[in-house]
């Protein structure tokens, strides 16, 4: 579904140049549920926002749902992005806009008329339980409501994938469980993809098939679900492992 090879990133700093991500190779099955994990500064949202172009990798191929990214023209682009939706820690709702009207944003942009995007935000605000909040503005609901708002609008177009970046950092452990049950859902319903990074053992326990840790702008170390519990990949290793197993095979909190 989704495959990264040898991507990297870099940032030109006052004194130099920094390798935010350096080249990683990362492949997601379709209708998996993938972690990435690692410290702050490890490289994770620089990688996740690769995925989309919405950082251009300076080198490296992203491929995803087999069209070649990196290769596209802008406008071809622009289009395939909307196959991919996005939802950010600080839920990225724009504030004078009323609940639908979030919603309905993407369906703009794809040119769809006005019935039909009424109808779309109907259902995606239905499929988050948020019916009733339609002509409500962000700042009168709560953290969990606004993630949901931001998880209706990344659905508005029937995305394949769907990256999230911290989506649960903001939010008390309650909401956190309701929001990842939403992310669930989704997966279960629509067999979207999901790429979620995530500092939480919590989050990664709950939802995550897969899990790649970061560390200095590499993959160092990868764990897969195998009959409930986590084991690593074969061949990879890391210092995160202690971390991640409290004792063998169990992920801990
Ligand atoms: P993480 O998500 O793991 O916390 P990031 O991908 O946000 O890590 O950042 C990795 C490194 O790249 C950090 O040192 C960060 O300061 C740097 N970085 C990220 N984005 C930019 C940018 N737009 N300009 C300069 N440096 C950046």
């Amino acid at each position: 579904m989704l495959s990264l090879s040898q991507v990297s990133k870099s940032y030109k700093m006052k004194d130099g140049m920094y390798q935010a991500v350096d080249t990683v190779s990362l492949e997601v099955g379709a209708g998996n549920i993938h972690g990435i994990i690692g410290a702050s500064g490890a490289g994770k949202s620089t990688l996740l926002r690769m995925i989309n172009l919405l950082e251009r990798p300076d080198q490296g191929t992203v491929t995803v749902d087999g069209q070649l990214l990196t290769e596209m023209p802008d406008k071809q682009l622009r289009k395939e992005r909307q196959k991919i939706g996005m939802i950010f820690q600080q839920f990225n709702l724009v504030n004078n806009m009323t609940v639908s009207r979030n919603v309905s944003i993407p369906l703009e942009l794809a040119g769809l008329t006005k019935s039909e995007r009424m109808k779309r935000v109907k259902e995606c605000l239905s499929f988050v339980g948020l019916e009733d909040k339609v002509e409500q503005y962000p700042a009168q609901l709560s953290g969990g409501q606004r993630q949901r708002v931001a998880i209706a609008r990344a659905l508005a177009n029937s995305p394949k994938l769907l990256l999230c970046d911290e989506p649960t950092s903001s939010l008390d452990p309650e909401t956190t469980a309701e929001i990842l049950d939403v992310l669930k859902h989704v997966n279960a319903s629509f067999g979207v993809t999901v790429v979620i990074i995530t500092h939480e053992m919590d989050v990664v326990k709950s939802i995550c098939r897969h899990v790649s840790v970061m560390e200095r702008g590499r993959i160092i170390d990868s764990f897969s679900r195998d009959e409930g519990e986590f084991r690593p990949a074969a061949g990879s290793f890391g210092s995160y492992r202690d971390q991640i197993f409290s004792k063998a095979g169990e992920a801990h909190v």
